[in-house]
C-alpha cells in the first residue's frame, strides 16, 4: 500500500488549535493521509510517554511512523569523537522508534570537506556497520535505517553513495528525496526520462522488493550551484520538480513507497495533493 504523509506539522495543524503531536495522527487521518514523519531533527527529546501515546494513536488511524534522526549525524566526520556521538544519534532515535512502534528512522549521512570521497564513504559504512549491531544487540532490529539522499554538493548523499550504504545490510532503505536529487544535479528532475533513470538506478543496486517499498522526501526546490537553497510549495511551480513523472512511474512499475512530503508550511495539505495526483493516473 502505497503511503502518503507529512514531514513534521503544519501551520494549518497550530491554527487549528492544536498543540501536541500527539494529536497528529488523528488529524492526518481525518484529512485523508497515512503517514507522518516525526521530526527529531533538533535532537531526540520526545519521553517515552509522549511516544508511546503517539504510536497508540498512529496505530488506532492507520497512521505508517518514521523519525527524521538529528541533522547533526556526521558518520564521515574525521573527528572520532563526533563519529561515536552519531552512532549514538542512530541508536536514540532508534530508541525512540521502538517506543511509538515507527519502522524507519532517516538519518543524513554527513558531510566532508578536506577528505576524499571515499574515505568519507568508508568511514560513514564503518560507523553504520557498527550501529547496526547495536541495534541488534538493543533489540532495535526490526526499524530501518534510511540515509537520505541529501541536496548539497557537499554532503554525503549522492544517490550512488546511498544506495552504496544501503548494500551494508538487507534491511536498510534508501530515502530517496526527489528535490535534493533535483536541486544537486542543478535541476536534474524533469522528464519522465530522468525519473525513470532514477528509479533504474535503484533497482540495479538494491533490487524490486526494496524499491518498491522504498522512503521517498518530495517538495518543490530551489537550489543555487551549491545546491539545496530552500523548500517551497506544490503551488510554486516555478521551482522543480513535478509530482506527475514520478506518479506515473510509480503506477506503472506498482511501487508502494512511503512518500513524505517536505513543502514548506503546506506538508500535510501537499501531501494531500500528491495522493490525489498519484490516484488520478488510475
Ligand atoms: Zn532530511
Amino acid at each position: 500500500m502505497i503511503r502518503f504523509g507529512p514531514a513534521g506539522n503544519s501551520e494549518s495543524f497550530y491554527e487549528a488549535g492544536y498543540k501536541s503531536s500527539v494529536e497528529m495522527p488523528g488529524w492526518l487521518k481525518n484529512l485523508g493521509l497515512n503517514a507522518y514523519e516525526y521530526q527529531c531533527s533538533k535532537g531526540v527529546k520526545i519521553s517515552e510517554k509522549t511516544a508511546v501515546e503517539l504510536g497508540k494513536n498512529a496505530r488506532e488511524n492507520d497512521i505508517f511512523l518514521s523519525i527524521h534522526a538529528p541533522y547533526y549525524i556526521n558518520m564521515s566526520s574525521e573527528e572520532e569523537e563526533k563519529r561515536e556521538n552519531s552512532k549514538r544519534y542512530i541508536l536514540e532515535s532508534m530508541k525512540a522508534a521502538k517506543w511509538m512502534g515507527a519502522k524507519r528512522i532517516v538519518i543524513h549521512a554527513g558531510s566532508y570537506k578536506k577528505v576524499s570521497r571515499e574515505w568519507a564513504v568508508n568511514t560513514a559504512i564503518g560507523v553504520l556497520k557498527e550501529a547496526l549491531i547495536e541495534a541488534d544487540r538493543m533489540g532495535y532490529g526490526e526499524i530501518a535505517i534510511c540515509p537520505e539522499v541529501l541536496g548539497k554538493a557537499n554532503q554525503l548523499g549522492t544517490l550512488d553513495e546511498i544506495l552504496e550504504m544501503c548494500r551494508v545490510d538487507e534491511r536498510m532503505l534508501p530515502t530517496v528525496d526527489f528535490g535534493h536529487l533535483h536541486a544537486r544535479g542543478l535541476g536534474a528532475l524533469n522528464s519522465l526520462g530522468d525519473f525513470q533513470k532514477v528509479i533504474e538506478t535503484i533497482e540495479n543496486a538494491i533490487g524490486y522488493d526494496r524499491l518498491k517499498i522504498m522512503h521517498c522526501h518530495f517538495s518543490r526546490i530551489e537550489f543555487t550551484k551549491a545546491g539545496e537553497k530552500r523548500h517551497w510549495t506544490l503551488d510554486d511551480k516555478e521551482y522543480g520538480p513535478d509530482f506527475e513523472p514520478l506518479a506515473e512511474i510509480i503506477y506503472r512499475k506498482n511501487l508502494e513507497p512511503v512518500i513524505i512530503c517536505e513543502s514548506r508550511d503546506k506538508m500535510a495539505e501537499d501531501a494531500l495533493k500528491l495522493k490525489d495526483i498519484f490516484y488520478s493516473m488510475g
